[in-house]
This record gives structure tokens, sequence and C-alpha cells, in this order.
């Protein structure tokens, strides 16, 4: 039988578009379909604009410690409709970037809304196209509760398309979203409430991390209102007013915004009329090679309900691509040991397992190491960050199994020390390094 493609990836974000491109530079003749514009989630409503929002923040915070040098600054405002502006031009170019590179490799962009017709054949808008294979990338989208008035509240997806500042804002959950768009809301100058439903946020990080945010976000003025559930919203004059579970009237707010995690688009895919499975909340199960149930169909990304991280979606589309068109036929991706940031401020991260995981995994055999300290940086400011360090090690040999940093610059900090655990590095090795100096990073390779 022969097919008019080798490959057809739904989506055209993070995973589907690495995926065709690698699949077409080993000669794979590919299509990626996509209904809405090209990059995905990370680079229209994700990551880019998550992170050029996270910058002006860190600005804010720079200009607030600039009197601690010797500056003598005056702000004169800050105009959130230009940052927006620029943001959205600078994703454009973004969009484009990426519709040429899939015309370079020789990809065809099929505009529109794909599903399956069966195994082998993939509609999009009124048109079917045949393919040996097909890879299923479509992503998710945030999710927003089933309670009276959620209407009134937005996402993230809401949250980058204010033209407008908001002054009081009301950020729901208690994952990377909630921490990251509380975060910057406050520091660019808005009155922020995290409203989480247990005692604390980002819960499946060392608790190290997540205490030292929340003992950094209270010194700052950013409220954290804990183990509250939300029973509805109403509109009033003055915006959005939160009512609790237990009755609580947590006042009125100008946004309201749902960052309660987020749910696959598996739904309008037809995957019934191939046989594929999915999960009960509508993830795509897939083994180690990212094949689905049938097949001749692959799954990659958020979609498959693993690490909903970019560098994932790209990485697995990638070696999936090389095992079935490069001959190598062992390639895939090992999910042990990815490490990832949280962008708050400061940022924070982590790489391996958390002390209370490796507790549970090794019993006594663990041993931690830290450190708490104020980065040289914030001897001259007013509002000094903390920085917290801890290492997990385990065995005879110190064989070092986690990593979790929080602090100014671990964002750029923490990738290399991912490498060493990727590598299997004891505490020995860390020792063996020298340090440079004067950083934070050094007291990675100082703990004692
Ligand atoms: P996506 O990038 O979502 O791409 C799926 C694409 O498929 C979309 O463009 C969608 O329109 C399209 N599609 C869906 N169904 C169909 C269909 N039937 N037909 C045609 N097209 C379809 N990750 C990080 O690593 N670092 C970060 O800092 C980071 N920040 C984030 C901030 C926010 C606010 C959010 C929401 C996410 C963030 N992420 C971050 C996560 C990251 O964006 C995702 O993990 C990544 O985009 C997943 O890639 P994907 O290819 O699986 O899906
Ligand atoms: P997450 O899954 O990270 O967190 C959502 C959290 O919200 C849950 O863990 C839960 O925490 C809480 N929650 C769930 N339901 C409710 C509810 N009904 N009411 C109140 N709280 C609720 O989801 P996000 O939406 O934050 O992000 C999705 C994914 O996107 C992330 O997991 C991450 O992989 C990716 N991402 C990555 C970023 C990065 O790399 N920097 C940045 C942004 C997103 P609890 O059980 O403790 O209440």
């Amino acid at each position: 039988m022969t097919y008019q493609y080798d490959l057809i990836a739904i989506g055209g974000g993070s995973g589907g578009v690495a995926g065709a491109r690698r699949a077409a530079k080993h000669g794979a003749k590919c299509a990626v379909v996509e209904f809405d514009r090209l990059g995905g989630t990370c680079v229209n409503r994700g990551c880019v604009p998550k992170k050029v929002m996270w910058y002006g923040a860190h600005i804010a915070h720079t200009l607030k410690d600039a009197a601690g040098y010797g500056f003598d600054v005056q702000k004169n405002g800050f105009d959130w409709t230009k940052l927006v502006t620029d943001r959205e031009n600078y994703i454009r170019r973004l969009n484009g970037i990426y519709e040429k590179n899939l015309a370079k490799e020789n990809v065809e962009f099929l505009a529109g809304f794909g599903s399956l017709v069966d195994a082998h054949t993939v509609k999009v808008g009124e048109n079917t196209y045949t393919t040996e294979r097909i890879l299923l990338a479509p992503g998710g989208t945030p999710t927003v509760p089933q309670i009276p008035g959620a209407d009134l509240g937005i996402t993230s997806d809401g949250f980058f398309e204010l033209t407008e500042m908001p002054s009081k804002v009301a950020v729901v959950g208690a994952g990377y979203i909630a921490v990251e768009l509380a975060g910057m809301l406050h520091s660019l100058g808005a009155d922020v409430s995290l409203v989480i439903r247990r005692e604390h946020f980002l819960r499946e990080f060392d608790e190290i991390l997540s205490g030292t945010l929340t003992q950094i976000m209270h010194d700052e003025g950013l409220k954290i209102i804990n183990n509250t559930e939300l029973k509805e919203l109403k509109s009033v004059s003055g915006g959005i007013n939160v009512i609790t579970q237990d009755e609580r009237d947590l006042g009125e707010f100008d946004q309201v915004i749902w960052a309660i995690g987020r749910s696959p688009l598996s739904e309008g895919l037809n995957l019934q009329n191939a046989g594929v499975e999915v999960d009960k909340n509508g993830y795509i199960p897939t083994d180690k090679w990212q094949s689905t149930n049938v097949d001749n169909i692959f799954a990659i990304g958020d979609v498959t309900g693993r690490e909903q991280l970019t560098p994932v979606a790209i990485a697995a589309g990638r070696r999936l691509a090389e095992r079935l068109y490069a001959g190598m036929t062992d390639r895939h991706l090992n999910y042990d040991n990815i490490a990832s940031i949280v962008f708050s401020h400061p940022p924070m991260g982590a790489v391996g397992m958390t002390e209370a995981q490796a507790r549970e995994k090794y019993d006594d055999d663990v041993k931690v190491y830290k450190a708490t300290f104020t980065p040289m940086y914030h001897a001259f400011t007013a509002h000094p960050q903390k920085t917290a360090m801890k290492l997990v090690v385990t065995g005879k040999e110190e064989k070092v199994v986690g990593v979790h940093l929080i602090g100014a610059g671990v964002d750029e900090m923490l990738q290399g020390f991912a490498v060493a655990v990727k590598m299997g590095a004891t505490k020995s090795d860390f020792d063996d390094t020298v340090a440079i100096h004067p950083t934070s990073s050094e007291e990675l390779v100082t703990l004692v």
C-alpha cells in the first residue's frame, strides 16, 4: 500500500514540529497539521510570553534594588500595554520562523483541525490524507473548575490576552502556572492573592523550595490564602466576588485567574476511528517508544500525561523520528532526572528526587547537604531574597540523586548540575570540582 505521507503530525507545537522536522531530515515525507498559530502552547500562550513577563518583573525588582548600589532612580511608571504589544510582535516573528523552518525541511503545513478517519487517514477540514504513520501531539488546554460563575475568571490563555494590567488579582491553584503568574503580577505592582486549597503550593517539589518561596512571598506582601477551596464567583459592580466553600467572602478582584492544571486535547481527534485508547482523564498512554496501542500511531508531549515541559515534547519527538527514520533502533526518551525551573521571584528548580522521595525509596540510606544564605548581590539591597540549596545523596558512595535550588540565578545554574546528576555524579565529584568565585553556585561544590 502506498500512502501520500510517511508521517503526519497532528499538532504544530513543540512536539509535533520537532518530530516531523527530524523525520523529514532523515528522508521521510512529512506534514504537520495545526488549526492555530504554529509553535503551540509554548510559543503562543506559555513559556515564551511567560518568560517575557518574567523578565519585565525581574527588571521591576532590579529597579527597586538599584538604590542599594548608589543609583538614584525615579520610576515614572510601567507601560503594560507596550510590553504586551512588543511581546506579541516578537511571537508573530517566531510563528513566521516556525513556518520557514518547516518549509526548509520540506515538511508540509496543513492548516486546519485534524482528526482520524482510520489508522492511516487524517482529515483536515474537508480534505483527507493517507499516511503510513501518525504522530499525535495536540497538547492540552487549561482546566476551569465546575463551580457557579467560573466563567467570570480567566486562565493563563486569558492572562496573555490582557491588554491592561489588572490591579487586584486572585490567582487560584498551586502549580507552576499559579506561582509564576502570582509572582510576576505582584512584582509588577498588582495586589495579588494566591488561593491554594492545601497548606502549601508546589507540593511535588522539595519542601526547602516551597518553604523558602512561601517565606519570601510573605515577606514581600504577596498574600497566600491556604487551605481554601472556592465555591462560587459572583459578578459585582467592583469586579468579581470570590466566595469560599466555607462561605467566606475573599473580597472583590478585577481578575480571577484559574491555574489548576491542564487537560489533554484528545477529544476532537476521533481516536476511536483508529482504535486508539485514552485513559479516564483523556491522556493517551504510550510505552517507552511513544507507541500507542495502535502499531503505526504514536503520541508525544502533554497529551501523554507525562512531564508537561517543552523540552520533553521536543526530545520525545526527535528521538522517535530518529528511531523510525534514522535506523537508531534503541533511541527513546528516558524520563528520569528531567530538570525544570519554576520562574518565580526568585526562581526555583530541581533535578532528581526530593528528600522525601529518596527516603521513601532508600530508607535510611539517604543524606542531605544544604545551605541557606543571603547571596552577595542582596547584601546591598533593601529587600534581600534568600538562596537555598539542597543536595540529596544516597549510598556509601554518596551518589547525588537530587539537586534543589532557589535563589537569584538558579534558573541558569541548574542545567549543568542536571548533566552531572544524569551522569551519576557523587558528592565527592562535586567536592573535587574547584569552585567558581564569587558566585552562588560555588556553594554547591563546597557543601559540608
Ligand atoms: P503544544 O505545544 O500545546 O502543541 C499542540 C498544538 O496542537 C497546539 O498548537 C494546538 O493548537 C494543536 N492542536 C491541538 N489539537 C489539534 C487538532 N485536532 N488539529 C490540529 N492542531 C491541533 N514548559 C517549559 O518547558 N518551560 C516553561 O517555562 C513553560 N511555561 C509554560 C507556561 C504556561 C503558561 C503554560 C500553559 C505552559 C508552559 N510550559 C512550559 C509547558 C509547555 O508549553 C508544554 O509542555 C508544551 O508546549 C507541550 O508541547 P506539545 O507539543 O505537547 O503541545
Ligand atoms: P500543575 O499540574 O502544575 O498544578 C496545578 C495544581 O493546582 C495541582 O497540582 C493542584 O495542587 C491544584 N489544583 C488542582 N485542582 C484544583 C482546584 N480545583 N482548586 C484549586 N487548586 C487545584 O498545573 P499548572 O496549570 O500550573 O501547569 C500545567 C503544567 O504546565 C505544569 O505541570 C508544568 O509541567 C507545565 N508548566 C511548566 C512551567 C515551567 O517549566 N516553568 C511553567 C508553567 C507550566 P494541590 O493538589 O496542591 O492543590
